[in-house]
């Protein structure tokens, strides 16, 4: 344990997580730490990364950027969910959306009553009762109406696909202009002190840079947490196969889509992200079942427009570092772990490492405790979201091919293995603690993947059929006639917040 004050603070790694994190710090410490970020041209970024989840709205709210001018720097569009093909079986085709499903009454989920009629061949497809879903089958956007909360208008949840470099720099100038000082070049060695804390980074041309607090944001490779410090890694690739990625940009398609597609392919899926300027696309999958020659052509055979650039491999290894926080480094971004990108989790999980990290901020020196308990909430943090990913992968009716055999009839996480015995019983599920996806997250994936509960929760049948059946059309026609009233998603960005042409 240590008791000095802190004064410098060194982020090495100038990606989405090393610049997310200078800027959260240099806004929120406000210049009373000296903050410096070394970064190497000559190794630079993964340049992946697009789609992220409606928590980022906000972090930038933090930063108190400004929406539209972020929009036009990035070159981002807005996301209302994730359409995801072929999953369940070959031909399914759900939106998992992000908001509330229908309107809830004080006793029972609506969804349960949604359930009864559903399983009676009563009730058409749950994206009739999300607003982002039925806005983002029509194409249509607008942000949330603030002074009509009862209103879908006012319950429509976003958030964003951008560029990712454009992104990084535009953070880049948000933290230069508050104090950061940003160093170029690359590190040669890490020099430590006795009891193993890292003490300095001396780059190639022999530049020293001191600290006292580290966070590595190094990607991949975690060059302070493990090649330094040899925290160690928790493999969950046995439960998320896939290890590979293809990514390749496309020219834009004529409708601007206000989600991401994931569709599922013979070993692994591939995604397309539409933004302002093109679409991102890339083919995940699992080296063990597919060869990088197939899942290429794959993907090349599957884009909406002329390729921009040659495809680019991506290899990666899911998982966590046993410690996020190890010494005096604390771990942010691909070096901290990794879960593909299936449901965007990732610049979320950068996100929570900077809040908790602000939480527990060592402001007098480092606290074991502190150090203890960041690292429980960030393992937890992961083990979240991976669980919501193995999901998508288990619930499977595919039987096509041995990858989907290997996934379909793989043993999962105890409490992933329990909420899915849970709802098929009765359709119930729940948010565990703190968990980043609450019920409607859980309800949309599992009934997007055919898994069906036995029954539903009884106190529905308090209510005569007449009554639920009224209810649930006036909820529908109330959400069909809001999205019909929508601005196109295209239309939308050209009258708020269009890029400059490039
Ligand atoms: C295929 C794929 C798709 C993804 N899609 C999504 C998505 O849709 N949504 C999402 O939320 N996340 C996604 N992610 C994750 C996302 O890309 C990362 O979380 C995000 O880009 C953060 O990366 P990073 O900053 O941790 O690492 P990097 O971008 O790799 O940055 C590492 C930095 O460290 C520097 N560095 C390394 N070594 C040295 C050295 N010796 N000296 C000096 N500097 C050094 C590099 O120069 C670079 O600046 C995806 C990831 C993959 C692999």
């Amino acid at each position: 344990m240590e008791q000095s004050k802190l004064k410098k603070i060194v982020v090495v790694g100038g990606g989405t997580a090393g610049w997310m994190t200078a800027s959260a710090l240099s806004k929120t410490l406000k210049g009373q730490y000296d903050i410096t970020l070394v970064e190497s041209d000559q190794i630079g970024t993964i340049g992946v990364g697009e789609a992220t989840i409606p928590m980022i709205e906000l972090f930038n709210r933090m930063l108190e950027l400004d929406e539209d001018e972020f929009m036009r720097q990035t070159q981002a569009t807005f996301k209302l969910g994730i359409e995801f093909v072929n999953w369940g079986r070959i031909g399914d085709r759900y939106i998992h959306g992000f908001g509330p499903i229908g309107q809830d009454t004080w006793t029972v989920d609506f969804y349960h009553y949604w359930l009864k009629q559903y399983l009676d061949g009563k009730a058409p497809e749950l994206d009739h009762f999300l607003i982002n879903n039925v806005a983002a089958m029509g194409n249509k956007f607008m942000r949330a109406q603030r002074d009509m909360p009862n209103s879908p208008l006012g319950q429509i949840v976003h958030a964003y696909q951008f560029d990712a470099s454009l992104y990084a720099r535009f953070l880049r100038n948000f933290s230069e202009a508050r104090g950061v000082k940003r160093v170029e070049g690359k590190i040669a060695q890490v020099r430590q002190r006795e009891d193993g804390h890292i003490s300095a980074l001396v780059l190639e041309d022999g530049r020293k840079v001191e600290g006292e607090l580290f966070i590595d944001c190094s990607g991949f490779r975690g060059l302070l947490i493990e090649e330094t410090l040899k925290t160690g890694y928790e493999d969950w690739s046995h439960w998320l196969p896939c290890d590979t990625a293809i990514a390749v940009p496309c020219a834009s398609a004529p409708a601007l889509t206000p989600f991401t597609r994931a569709t599922a392919h013979a070993a692994g899926w591939q995604w397309r992200i539409p933004l302002q300027h093109r679409i991102g696309n890339g083919h995940v999958f699992s080296s063990k079942f597919m060869s990088e020659d197939e899942a290429t052509s794959i993907l090349m055979n599957n884009l909406d427009g002329e390729a921009l650039a040659e495809p680019r491999t991506v290899r990666f290894r899911t998982g966590k570092r046993k410690q996020a926080w190890n010494k005096n480094v604390v771990s942010i971004g691909l070096s901290c772990g990794f879960i593909e990108p299936l449901e965007s989790t990732s610049i979320h999980l950068i996100q929570m490492g900077i809040a908790h990290l602000l939480e527990y901020f060592p402001a007098a020196g480092f606290q074991a405790a502190d150090i203890r308990q960041y690292n429980r909430i960030m393992s937890d943090e992961y083990q979240w979201a991976r669980d919501f990913v193995i999901l998508h992968y288990k619930a499977t009716e595919r039987n096509d091919t041995p990858f989907w055999n290997y996934c379909r009839t793989m043993e999962v996480p105890e409490l992933l293995q329990h909420k899915l015995d849970l709802f098929r019983s009765n359709g119930r599920t729940f948010r565990e603690g703190m968990e980043l996806f609450t019920k409607n997250n859980w309800v949309q994936v599992m009934h997007g993947q055919r898994v069906r509960p036995q029954s539903y929760n009884p106190l529905v049948d308090l209510i005569s059929e007449q009554e639920i059946k009224g209810y649930l059309d006036e909820v529908s026609t109330v959400i069909r006639n809001c999205a019909d009233h929508m601005p196109l998603h295209a239309d939308f960005i050209a009258a708020t917040c269009a890029a400059k042409k490039m």
